[in-house]
């Protein structure tokens, strides 16, 4: 019994490396299959496939691991994500890491990002491109590229303020949940929450004609983005004054109070500071994470399918609230039409 307690710790990881290699295979394969079902066989759709295969798990480690090690250059590695982490391994930081082994094993993120262009590739092959769709079909690629930022970050600013409306927050609160922000948790998200933030970017930049190859540049870079902001990388203020969002006005967007959270909620500041959601802390940023025990608990397979359950409970009872309602509006009509009809009744 005690050898097998000894080994537990070393059986635990090679399982998850099992689970995570077998998870890879699996979904280089499906993605592979749905690439040549949806007859994706362009340049560009080869390079998606390609990606499927194997490069997307090499860019989702790569950029982790780089913003790591500028962590470790520009911080010392004491304040740094590993420094933290070995230190103290707290149920946060267990969870990043499943994440981050769920990104670099082309399960999530990259698996939204390369689903959603996918789906966006498929939209616009199924849509005649000569029915005037392709508006930017002829647009340079440096012209492309930052089209394509600026259109989906405006997009994705508004599924974002979705996500924190109550019938979307218990999915969306998996990312909030972190205690401990690291650059995996840009790792971090409901699979719902992935596909549904990151969707309509591609989608319409796409069914405007942007190149494929744009798009998925655009895509890199807004990963890039989110591992640089939930890291304690050294960030220039003015930029965050209007330019570009970094790590403090991100932290702020992870609050655990809702007048902090419900601000920052995209790349380009200029969208928050447009719609009134813009907040700078200069000072220390405020504790992050969610109120909710349920969430964060070291166990993240469990706490998906907890928020899962949360947000299809909350759903059904609003469902049941809107029916209830509709019943009563009904009743009040049907009573308020009787007077009327009562005295032509009974008064003869
Ligand atoms: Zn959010
Ligand atoms: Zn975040």
């Amino acid at each position: 019994m005690s050898a097998i307690a000894r080994f537990r710790p070393i059986l635990a990881v090679l399982a998850l490396l099992g689970l995570a290699i077998g998870l890879a295979w699996a979904s280089a394969r499906t993605l592979a299959a749905l690439g040549k079902w949806l007859g994706i066989d362009t340049p560009d759709g080869n390079l998606i496939a390609g990606l499927g295969v194997g490069t997307s798990e090499a860019i989702a480690a790569a950029i982790l691991a780089g913003v790591v090690v500028l962590e470790i250059a520009t911080r010392g590695f004491a304040a740094s994500t590993p420094g933290r982490i070995t230190r103290s391994l707290r149920p946060t930081h267990r969870s990043d890491l499943f994440f981050a082994l769920a990104a670099v094993t082309a399960l999530s993120p990259m698996i939204a990002l390369i689903g959603t262009l996918g789906a966006g590739m498929a939209i616009r092959q199924a849509i005649d491109p000569s029915a005037g769709w392709r508006l930017s079909a002829d647009w340079p690629l440096w012209l492309a590229v930052p089209a394509t930022f600026v259109l989906g970050d405006f997009l994705a600013y508004w599924v974002h303020r979705a996500l924190h409306r109550d019938a979307m927050w218990p999915l969306h609160a998996i990312h909030h949940a972190a205690r401990d922000l690291t650059p995996m948790t840009a790792a971090r998200g409901h699979p719902i929450d992935d596909f549904l933030v990151n969707l309509p970017g591609p989608v319409v930049a796409l069914l405007l004609g942007a190149p494929e190859h744009a798009v998925l540049s655009v895509q890199i870079a807004v990963f890039v983005h989110s591992a640089v902001s939930h890291s304690s990388l050294p960030f220039p203020l003015w930029l965050e004054r209007g330019l570009l969002a970094g790590p403090r006005l991100h932290r702020v967007h992870h609050g655990v109070r809702r007048e902090d959270h419900d601000h920052n909620f995209a790349i380009l500041p200029a969208w928050d500071l447009l719609f009134g959601t813009y907040r700078l802390e200069p000072g220390a940023p405020p504790p992050s994470g969610v109120e909710d025990p349920r969430y964060d608990t070291g166990n993240p397979p469990r706490d998906l399918v907890v928020a899962t359950a949360i947000w299809i409970g909350g759903l059904a009872s609003m469902a049941g609230s809107a029916i209830r309602a509709g019943r009563a509006i009904a009743r009040r009509a049907t009573t308020s039409i009787r007077p009327a009809e009562t005295p032509a009744g009974t008064g003869r």
